[in-house]
């Protein structure tokens, strides 16, 4: 009877968007470990720190103890022309799976980038441009994060230099245009333009690139260029605060109608959407106050989570940034090329990292074409095409909702819709010729790269 009430698209009105970030970090009795500097063994000096990064952006990173940070008016300004984005009732899902459980996703693809990236591309932009600089640098992988970046920087009037992982950049020319179109400089990596791309042509003939990389040379060139600082669309605990958009706004459309959802998932590159997804939720399990079970999904071809170690690992293959404590495939793992679902990166988040260590989520991998049959499926009856990524996530949800089949539970499964896959059809086309491999790391390939793990 109340499930009728419940419509298909539970919106907010730009009343009810919510005005802080959370900062789950301050209710972690276990902190995440702090970034270290390679060179002195130390924890990395918010001094240190703002050599690559803005300051407001540095403190926001090493505050562990903070829960809320208002979020300025000119970002709410901005959020609000392409948020609150919808949670869905995946009715028409449910019905198709014959499932006794209902399932909700929080869709984060409808704006340009198309993900839910600009929720702190925006931010980042924002505090450079407060702080007087001239432009920011970054890396891309598949190209969301390179696109959202440009949009904020052309809105704020800022220079954005984007570093696209090689591959990327040849099967992605579209998503390169995008950028231009707002403004941004798109250079292949790795490129000859910086010290470390240089040395890793060198190094690796022909190499198609990795995100490492990518992040290596975008560093060099915003310590090299007085104005510029570099920005970073993933892992940090900075990004995941601003992602937090996304979890608050979906706990407010659930209350609305004493939804309370009993399995949380995302699928987990870097670990942004994710803990942004899930951080009011968290918050509430760290306190003891509510349970919830919160399930990450990550590609079997890069399972930093479910065969990685938690150590202390560089964040990128240039082994020039500072040392997180994180579970890691280490710096020099690349994925396949073969690889198309994104959710590419080696490591992952600290703070998810610490909660999957404590025991306070779980993790998943699964092979691509298993994702791209899920995404097809969702297609279909959802009518969003749904990007690679997110679709990690539309798999493990609809499997526990055929769980719940069985059993007979009606459950409440919320996921997050990451973002949509217009960019990605070469994949689709490879997927739907057959020609997609599952290209999985052996046991010798990860240990090889986990050899190569610094000693901290
Ligand atoms: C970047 C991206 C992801 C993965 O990044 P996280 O930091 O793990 O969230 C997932 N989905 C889409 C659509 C993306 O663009």
């Amino acid at each position: 009877m109340s499930e009728n009430k419940i419509p298909y698209k539970i919106y907010l009105s730009e009343d009810e968007m919510p005005k802080a970030w959370y900062n789950m970090r301050a209710d972690m009795k276990n902190k995440p470990a702090p970034l270290v500097n390679p060179g002195t063994g130390q924890p990395m000096t918010a001094a240190e720190l703002e050599g690559v990064f803005c300051s407001e952006l540095v403190k926001q990173e090493l505050d562990n103890d903070t829960a809320y940070y208002e979020i300025p008016e000119e970002i709410r300004s901005f959020y609000k022309m392409y948020r609150p984005s919808p949670l869905v009732r995946a009715y028409c899902l449910e019905e198709k799976l014959g499932t006794p459980a209902h399932i909700y996703y929080k869709f984060e693809g409808n704006n340009t980038s198309g993900s839910h990236k600009l929720n702190s591309a925006i931010a980042q932009a924002y505090y450079a441009k407060q702080q007087g600089l001239k432009g920011v640098t970054t890396e891309t992988g598949a190209g969301q994060w390179g696109t959202a970046l440009s949009m904020a920087c052309a809105y704020l009037g800022l220079d954005c230099k984007v570093y696209m992982v090689k591959c990327s950049y040849e099967q992605k020319p579209f998503r390169r245009e995008v950028m231009r179109t707002y403004g941004a400089s798109v250079t292949p990596s790795p490129s000859m333009d910086t010290e470390v791309g240089r040395k890793i042509l060198a190094e690796h003939p022909g190499t198609t690139g990795s995100l490492g990389c990518a992040i290596s040379e975008a560093v060099e060139v915003a310590v090299t260029h007085p104005g510029y600082r570099y920005v970073l669309g993933s892992v940090l605990n900075q990004v995941l605060l601003h992602q937090s958009v996304i979890g608050l706004e979906s706990k407010i459309a659930m209350d609305k109608y004493g939804i309370k959802p009993d399995i949380i998932i995302g699928c987990a590159g870097g670990g942004s959407n994710l803990g942004g997804l899930i951080a009011p939720f968290m918050g509430q399990k760290l306190r003891g106050e509510e349970d919830y079970r919160i399930i990450a999904v990550e590609p079997a071809s890069c399972p930093s989570f479910t065969r990685g170690k938690f150590a202390y690992d560089f964040c990128d293959t240039g082994m020039i940034c500072p040392l997180a404590k994180m579970y890691t495939l280490g710096s020099s793992f690349i994925p396949s090329p073969d690889h198309a679902g994104g959710l590419r990166f080696h490591g992952m988040s600290t703070i998810l990292s610490q909660l999957y260590h404590d025991g306070y989520m779980e993790a998943t991998s699964v092979k691509q074409t298993d994702v791209f049959q899920a995404a097809e499926a969702f297609a279909r009856v959802e009518g969003i095409l749904p990007a690679p990524e997110s679709s990690h996530a539309i798999l493990v949800a609809m499997q526990e909702a055929l769980k719940c089949k069985e059993t007979g539970e009606e459950k409440n499964i919320l996921f997050g819709l990451t973002g949509t896959g217009y960019f990605d059809l070469v994949a689709y086309e490879n997927y739907h010729n057959g020609v997609m491999p599952n290209n999985i790391p052996t046991d010798e390939d990860i240990a090889a790269s986990l050899a190569k793990l610094p000693k901290v």
